[in-house]
């Protein structure tokens, strides 16, 4: 253990999904040990402890989904399932000591900074509070469901629920089903259900772009070899963050690489669904990355069935028994899954963030969330937002955007430490030119001009959700606090 423990800052993390386990790790390394981690859930897990839904696996490729200083090697799929995630954040959990640091089932309703100590008091849903020299929130982008605002929607008279809430009590054997949406969730559940439901109306407001999923399982000798030669696991990372990164040239900018995935897509549709009617539906009509291309080797195959019937038009109203789509005919169904998505643009929402002069975050970001980085929000000295606006990837690891961010937090803590600064805070002005260059770079992206409603965007077509450039310039940038972009108050 280092030598400086308990020593300043005091950290208070909310939330104990990726973000706050990796962020906890990364301190605890550092010499930071004061460290509570505010977790609302009965576990640590975040969205992987949430979306239990069936068939929940990753659609990133294992290799990438487990942290550079905490190599996951137990991995039985390409593409892990929920399970193994979960368990991966556990096992870190425990092995890198964090279980004493953790409050769980604990919420953190408010958090406000006082000026004259340089101090956060975070206070939780049971009214009890702490005092703590850093703010770091850690609740995701994709925490909080949405369920659409359709008419009649409280009028459904049997079960319903959102991909995020599974109701694991409902046998769904035999039952005639309603699927509202088809995005990175419902293509995953909807396979694995249609093989017990009596029928399966599945609505879709818009086409998803869809490639192969290119999964397999490792046999034995391979996960000893990953387990054994990490360097074999090194390799592969490599290759797939060439990827991704190609995949996000294609999206910001250079579009003269999206044939090559238009046309896989557009080969795999062709070959799945031999219906021409089937396959029209099933045709996206904007451009492939406007919208997260998704993965799924048995999503076409699961609408060609005859218990399937695809829907290609919005809900128009609930109704006791069922649904009205927008021609106006009522399709009946036992239950109602809302595959609908989350409330994107809430960050740290519904928590109450209150920084210098009682200034709400939540105000603040109402119409346009801003971030420094994704990460310092002037105003609110002391506090780092993670995986905050404009750190969502349209291709890649997110991962990869926490421990990039993580850097910046470790260099906020060994400065506050060292110089025993009261705070540290962004300048305005670097925040608004940071703003006004995301504005900028988001103009020539697939995600504001690809013909598409995506949540990466605001009600303005804003982009406040993605990255708009490379993930190798994103990590340089953020690999120290530049003390040019700072304010810091003794
Ligand atoms: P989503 O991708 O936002 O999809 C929501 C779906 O619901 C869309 O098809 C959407 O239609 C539809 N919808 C929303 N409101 C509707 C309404 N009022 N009427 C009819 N349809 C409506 O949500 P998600 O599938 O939960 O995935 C969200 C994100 O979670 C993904 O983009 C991804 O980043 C992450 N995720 C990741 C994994 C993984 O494997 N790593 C798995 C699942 C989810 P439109 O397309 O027309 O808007």
């Amino acid at each position: 253990m280092p030598a400086e423990c308990n020593v300043r800052p005091s950290a208070a993390i909310v939330g104990a999904g990726f973000g706050g386990v990796g962020m906890a790790i990364r301190l605890k390394q550092a010499g930071f040990d004061d460290l509570t981690i505010y977790e609302r859930g009965e576990s640590v897990g975040g969205v992987w402890r949430a979306n239990t839904y069936p068939g929940a696996a990753c659609d990133v490729p294992s290799h990438m989904y487990s942290f550079s200083f905490a190599r996951g090697d137990r991995w039985t799929r390409r593409y892990a399932p929920q399970e193994e995630i979960l368990d991966y954040l556990e096992r870190i959990t425990d092995g890198f000591g964090l279980r004493p640091h953790l409050r769980l089932g604990t919420e953190i309703s408010e958090a406000s900074f006082d000026e004259a100590t340089g101090r956060w008091t975070v206070v939780t849903e049971a009214g009890d509070s702490n005092e703590v020299d850093l703010l770091i929130t850690a609740c995701g982008q994709l925490t909080t469901p949405a369920i659409p605002a359709v008419e009649g929607i409280e009028d459904f008279t049997g079960p319903t629920f959102h991909s995020a809430t599974w109701d694991h009590g409902l046998d769904l054997d035999g039952l005639d089903v309603a699927v509202v949406g088809t995005g990175a969730s419902a293509i995953q559940f909807v396979p694995a259900i249609a093989e017990r439901t009596r029928s399966l109306t599945i609505y879709q407001r818009s086409a998803p772009w869809i490639v192969p999923k290119w999964d397999r399982g490792y046999p034995a000798w391979e996960r000893r070899l990953f387990q054994r030669v990490p360097a074999r696991v090194g390799i592969s990372r490599l290759g797939l963050f060439s990827m991704f990164e190609a995949f996000t040239y294609a999206f910001t900018g250079s579009d003269w690489m999206m044939p090559p995935f238009r046309k896989t897509a557009d080969r795999f549709r062709e070959r799945e669904l031999a219906d021409r009617a089937l396959r029209r539906k099933a045709t996206p009509d904007y451009d492939i990355g406007c919208k997260r291309v998704l993965f799924s080797s048995d999503w076409y195959s699961t609408l060609a069935r005859p218990d399937v019937e695809l829907i290609d038009e919005p809900i128009a109203r609930v109704t006791a028994a069922g649904i009205i789509g927008a021609d106006g005919v009522e399709r009946l169904a036992d239950a109602i899954i809302y595959g609908t998505g989350f409330r994107s643009h809430d960050f740290v929402a519904p928590m109450e963030v209150r920084g210098i002069a009682g200034r709400s975050l939540n105000e603040e970001w109402a119409r346009k969330p801003e971030a420094h980085l994704g990460t310092g929000v002037s105003g609110f000295p002391n506090m780092f937002v993670l995986y905050g606006p404009n750190t969502n990837h349209g291709s890649g690891s997110v991962l990869y955007t926490l421990e990039s961010q993580f850097n910046q937090v470790v260099d906020a803590a060994e400065r506050l430490r060292e110089s025993r600064l009261r705070y540290l805070q962004v300048r305005p002005d670097a925040q608004a030119r940071f703003a006004a260059e995301i504005e900028r770079r988001s103009a020539d992206t697939v995600w504001v001009n690809g013909g598409c409603v995506n949540w990466y965007l605001n009600e303005e077509g804003q982009n406040t959700n993605n990255w708009p450039g490379p993930w190798l310039e994103y990590r340089r940038r953020t690999r120290r606090l530049d003390p040019a972009d700072y304010e810091f108050v003794a």
